[in-house]
């Protein structure tokens, strides 16, 4: 009877999880590997798994050639990341153009790369495990609708170093049936758990100021989260624009107007390049773009004179808007109230762009909104008290307060003590609306995958 040797207990997932994270070298799909020498290490501790790394053959592996399995790793990721189908790898123009510049390096086919696909993805998740491992962490989530009307979450995290900004890394991105508060907590408190992250390491989240994201704060703070809930302050200075654009009505309507005329309309947009030679067409204010409509403002006001006489020559007959928009570039008064829209807010178009950069430090974000409060109170027009109020929002955030009083180091809050994991705190969630602008690209309409096929098709 042959000899049955009795096997040593196998840990749980999690357990490996929580060990392998020491060893970029290492991955595990159900079994502990060694990406370098291409083997299963049939080992399931730490200690053994560090006697592999050591090893004259692991390090012997690692100087030599580039093994097959790192050839695949690099590979698909470069693909993934520079959003190349995989397809391309079993087109007969690209494996020629391999062949002939790289004899020496076998093109793998499609479905062979595939094979590697769950692999490197559990690699990515491990490497995401090391870099959040016993560090202070920001966190923002936000939820968006598809183009199949589905709600989807998606969690972004960043380290806080006290010395340099750092990478937002996306770690969820969820489908939800119904989106409400204690769902979007539940998928938050889900990521953190699948990331070996204790809530407690969440120092500050990041959200815009809906009702439901106010919730997502509150509930995550009842869980035991001690962090600081900061609402955009982005989105916060976009409703201080879109307060603008509500108390100079006659200014929109001109900016909607004109947009008509020129929308979609070869014929109108060579009469205005001919006249307006240098000049940038006219905005399209998408509105759901921080700031654009104030974008849309200072360009009329500085290209005015010019754009109403290309308008004026247009048939108002012919083209949509072109009646009104014409009617609005006669009256005076419209002019003027462009005018004091560019000479009252320039500046805070200006900030709108400066806050979105993520790797500004806390005190130029803070810097930045203090340079709006002042320049809002500086303004001399009735119309202002309106959009002064709007602004009074980024005041009443009173995590907001305390994560200023942190940085000038007048606060009593628990979490003075990580002061310096705040040196880098970002207060915009530009960064989720980043990720969701790359999703929507992936599953743009007619062209809806699940994320299964995704992965087929990459
Ligand atoms: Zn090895």
């Amino acid at each position: 009877m042959a000899y049955v040797r009795k096997a040593k207990k196998r840990p749980y997932a999690d357990q490996v999880f929580k060990f392998i994270a020491d060893f970029p070298d290492l991955i595990y799909d159900g079994m502990i590997k060694c990406k370098v020498c291409q083997i299963d290490l049939q080992c399931w501790d730490k200690g053994a798994c560090r006697r592999h790394v050591n090893s004259t053959r692991h390090i012997k592996n690692q100087n030599g050639v580039t093994p097959k399995t790192q050839f695949m790793f690099d590979l698909l990721f470069v693909l993934v990341t520079c959003g190349v189908p995989f397809l391309i790898l079993d087109r007969l123009p690209f494996r020629e153009f391999w062949k002939k510049y790289c004899p020496d390096v076998d093109l793998p086919s499609r479905t062979a790369l595939r094979n590697y696909v769950t692999t490197v993805r559990e690699d990515v998740v491990n490497r995401i495990k090391c870099a959040l491992k016993n560090k202070r962490l920001w966190l923002c989530v936000d939820e968006t609708t598809d183009c199949k009307k589905n709600s989807i979450v998606n969690v972004i995290v960043r380290v806080m170093d006290p010395l340099k900004p750092t990478v937002p890394l996306l770690l969820a991105s969820k489908r939800l049936t119904e989106c409400t508060g204690q769902t979007i907590t539940w998928v938050v408190l889900e990521t953190l758990a699948k990331f070996q992250v204790p809530p407690s390491q969440v120092l500050m989240l990041v959200t815009d100021g809906d009702t439901t994201m106010r919730l997502v704060g509150r509930y995550l703070q009842e869980q035991g989260c001690r962090l600081l809930h900061v609402t955009c302050k982005v989105h916060a200075l976009h409703l201080v624009a879109e307060r603008i654009r509500k108390c100079f009505p006659e200014v929109d309507a001109l900016i909607a107007s004109t947009e008509k005329v020129f929308l979609k309309s070869p014929k109108h947009l060579r009469a205005f390049h001919a006249q307006c030679p240098g000049v940038r067409e006219p905005s399209q204010s998408i509105l759901t773009r921080f700031g654009t409509w104030l974008e849309a403002a200072l360009y009329y006001a500085q290209y005015f004179q010019q754009i109403k006489v290309v308008v004026l020559q247009f048939n108002p007959a012919e083209a949509a808007g072109a009646k009104e928009s014409q009617t609005k570039f006669r009256d005076i008064s419209i002019e003027t109230d462009l005018q004091i829209v560019r000479n009252n807010y320039k500046g805070l178009y200006g900030s709108i762009e400066k806050l979105q950069n993520g790797a500004l430090s806390l005190v130029e974000s803070l810097q930045i909104l203090d340079e709006v409060d002042t320049l809002l109170h500086t303004i001399d027009d009735a119309r202002n008290d309106r959009v002064l109020e709007e602004f009074e929002s980024v005041k009443k955030d009173s995590d907001f307060i305390t994560l200023k009083q942190i940085s000038d180091g007048v606060s009593t809050n628990p979490l003075t003590e990580f002061k310096e994991c705040f040196n880098y705190a970002c207060v915009t969630s530009t960064d989720v609306e980043r990720s969701f602008t790359k999703y929507k690209h992936i599953f743009r309409q007619g062209e809806h995958v699940s994320m299964r096929q995704l992965w087929k098709h990459i």
